[in-house]
């Protein structure tokens, strides 16, 4: 192990903060994390025509949602050009790559004649061991010298040892005629100058690992302990796409699922530790190693990610949980709560996140703090505020006001009130939920009596009544 582990997300600003780019993210950010380590963010923003400042401020706040915090400066790989190009031309001076003339229809007849003749494809430039004197006064690429004998090993932690036959890979550009460096010149030398130890990314990109090699070699740079990780599928087991449901991050925030469940999902999604699937950030840092990534494609699956997110929303301190909560409603466009009924909120806590999975959820059960007399009851409430019904609440409010307010004096009132009334105490429920909250489902009436208050409770039972 090199003395700091250090590793990076490195996305491409081209849109949304994908799902599988936050489960990378995540991955390193783990890992880092779980090492004393440092986990750098680079935007790869060198397609100019397809990156964006809005993509790139997507990645950003999906990042800030999930907690994935990085460490020191954001790095712009456009800006680092100059560099890159600094690179090819030392590769140049040593010898260890070429000027290359050929032009594009000088690649294409060269493409069509082994085509003809049934030879590989691949590019062979004259010009790799050409006499300098014989170069012309025309612009050239820049090509790396590739290894035409022996194999290329990728010593990967997810993948096992991947070979590639040196005379399959060839002689790549490293800076264009242009004077504009490639991308995969661009991620060696900036992975290189962050200090990047580990490269923990998607399988798509295993390809890439041995062309990037070769830059290494030549530059005579350590090589990062690679990493693969299989691309994420949907429940039905192809390539997780939009057909399957949501896919950028931003849409799970808006679905109100609870950034901790949420990390706890991703992390589950290729990487397991024994049989738990329930864990808290300190234990996913404290287990998460390279080892525990599977080789297969992992299977979206919503009905776990609920699962999860509800047991997480369970065990979730009622302060940080308010706290997500005004976050959702922000990021949603909806006013947060007041003060008053932020702190109301709080107090029903313990009875609302019980087997709420998202926020929407947990604010339907919250019906009843976050609505203000008179209370509105819904179609299905207005049914158990028939005229009998308003009777029975005239008559048990006196009853109740003058209750000690907890829960067993309340209970008791209500239980000898509907014994009296030889009623069962489920028929008198249906009218206090309806009263307190306008809803039919709530939480428990006790629950709501005691959030409320005496004097708010008594209010709304005396408007239904009347
Ligand atoms: N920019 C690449 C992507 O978004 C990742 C490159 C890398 O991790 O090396 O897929």
């Amino acid at each position: 192990m090199p003395d700091q582990v250090v590793t990076r997300f490195a996305p491409s600003p081209t849109g949304f903060l994908h799902i599988g780019g936050a489960r990378t993210a995540l991955f390193n950010w783990l890992f880092a994390r779980g090492r004393g380590g440092k986990f750098l963010l680079r935007i790869e923003d060198t397609d100019r025509a397809r990156s964006t400042p809005e993509a790139t401020q997507a990645i950003l706040t999906g990042l800030n949602w999930l907690g994935l915090d990085h460490d020191g400066d954001v790095v712009s790989q456009a800006a680092g050009a100059e560099r890159h190009a600094e690179i090819a031309e030392q590769l140049l001076d040593e010898g260890k790559a070429y000027k290359c003339f050929s032009t594009s229809e000088d690649i294409t007849a060269f493409r069509e004649k082994a085509r003809a003749e049934g030879r590989s494809t691949l590019f062979r430039s004259p010009w790799r061991d050409a006499d300098p004197a014989t170069y012309p006064d025309a612009p050239f690429a820049i090509r790396i010298k590739a290894p035409r004998e022996g194999e290329t090993v990728i010593r990967d932690q997810v993948q096992g040892d991947v070979r590639i036959r040196n005379d399959q890979l060839d002689d790549m550009v490293l800076l264009r005629g242009d004077g504009s460096p490639v991308y995969m010149l661009a991620v060696v030398v900036d992975d290189h100058d962050m200090g990047v130890t580990h490269v923990i990314r998607g399988d798509d990109h295993l390809n890439n690992a041995a062309r990037q090699m070769m830059i290494y070699q030549a530059m005579g740079w350590d090589v990062p302990v690679w990493a693969h990780i299989p691309l994420i599928h949907g429940p039905d087991g192809k390539k997780l796409s939009k057909r399957h449901g949501a896919l950028g991050v931003e849409e799970y925030q808006q679905m109100g699922y609870p950034a901790a469940g949420m990390r706890n999902y991703l992390a589950r999604l290729g990487w397991s530790h024994g049989d738990d699937e329930f864990f808290t950030d300190a234990q996913a840092i404290e287990w998460f190693s390279l080892d525990g990534i599977g080789k297969s494609p992992a299977r979206f699956d919503f009905k776990k990610l609920g699962n999860l997110c509800g047991q997480h929303m369970a065990a979730m301190d009622d302060a940080a949980l308010l706290h997500e909560l005004q976050d959702f409603l922000r990021s949603t466009g909806q006013p947060p709560l007041d003060d008053a009924k932020a702190a109301l909120m709080k107090q029903a806590m313990p009875c609302l996140k019980e087997r709420a999975k998202t926020f929407p959820e947990l604010l339907e059960k919250a019906v009843f703090v976050t609505s203000t007399r008179p209370i509105e009851p819904d179609e299905k409430a207005q049914k158990s505020l028939d005229s009998v019904s308003r009777g029975i609440l005239g008559e048990l409010t006196p009853q109740m006001r003058n209750a000690n307010w907890t829960r067993e004096d309340l209970e008791a009132v209500a239980n000898a009130f509907a014994n009296d009334k030889g009623m069962k105490f489920g028929q008198l429920a249906a009218p206090l939920r309806a009263a307190l909250a306008g809803r039919s489902a709530t939480p428990s009436v006790f629950d709501m009596m005691l959030v409320l208050g005496r004097d708010e409770t008594i209010a709304r039972l005396n408007d239904a009544a009347a």
